[in-house]
């Protein structure tokens, strides 16, 4: 019996790849995280409820932009929220969502996370915004989910958990990897503060603006024989 051909089989690579670093770099809960990636118009999901170590490219589940789906497994709860970032976000291909516990920790609190450190412009503003409480996997989720992300990469969700999105499913995985270490330092430094009676100090716009420009070109190499180190 032939077998069912599997397409874009290196997506759901990149996918399985991005969704075991983020378990293996503890940035995950379980199996709550998921992850999608842009395939022309339809989209690449992580499937319900599965370990991704068991996990196979097969089981990755392809969704088309009304929600359908093709296969046995069923896609992430929260497909709305990779279908309607993609939608919007022409300038990205990839979305990550994740239970990682300091993100999660800032969330549960309502707080954004202000400029305490320069590295929050990685995430493309001078705060990366908490969006409001909405019931898991609903509609109205996905909808302050896309509005915490206007012109930024990342946002965090209120009593849930946080959102990044980039190139590739390995670039959410590093961005994840800044967000949730800018988390802990800020829960980090509101903790110490609280003891010792300061209060974080946080970067002014004007400052920040400087780094959002540095930012444009900040860790790339020149494309061709430069000479720059
Ligand atoms: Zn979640």
């Amino acid at each position: 019996m032939a077998r069912k051909r599997t397409t874009n089989l290196r997506a759901r690579r990149a996918i399985l790849d991005a969704a075991r670093r983020m378990n293996a770099l503890g940035l995950n809960h379980g199996t709550s995280g998921n992850i999608g990636f842009r395939a022309g118009e339809r989209v690449l999901v992580t499937p319900s409820g599965r370990d991704y170590e068991t996990m196979t490219p097969g089981d990755i589940v392809e969704m088309d932009i009304a929600g359908g789906h093709e296969g046995p497994l069923r896609p992430t709860s929260e497909w709305r929220l990779h279908r309607d970032i993609l939608a919007t976000r022409p300038d990205v291909d990839a979305v990550l969502h994740s239970h990682s516990i300091h993100c999660t920790a800032l969330a549960v609190l309502g707080l954004e996370i202000p400029a305490v450190h320069y590295m929050v412009a990685a995430a493309g503003g001078t705060s990366i915004r908490c969006a409001p409480y909405r019931t898991p996997t609903t509609q109205a989720l996905s909808d302050v989910a896309v509005e915490a992300l206007d012109g930024r990469k990342a946002c965090l969700l209120q009593n849930h958990g946080a959102v990044v999105i980039g190139e590739t499913p390995d670039a959410c995985v590093r961005l994840l990897v800044e967000v949730e270490y800018l988390a802990e330092l800020y829960c980090r430094t509101l903790a110490v503060g609280a003891a010792a009676g300061r209060e974080p100090t946080v970067i002014l716009s004007r400052k920040m603006a400087e780094v959002l420009e540095i930012m444009k070109t900040y860790g790339k190499q020149p494309d061709s024989e430069g000479s720059e180190s």
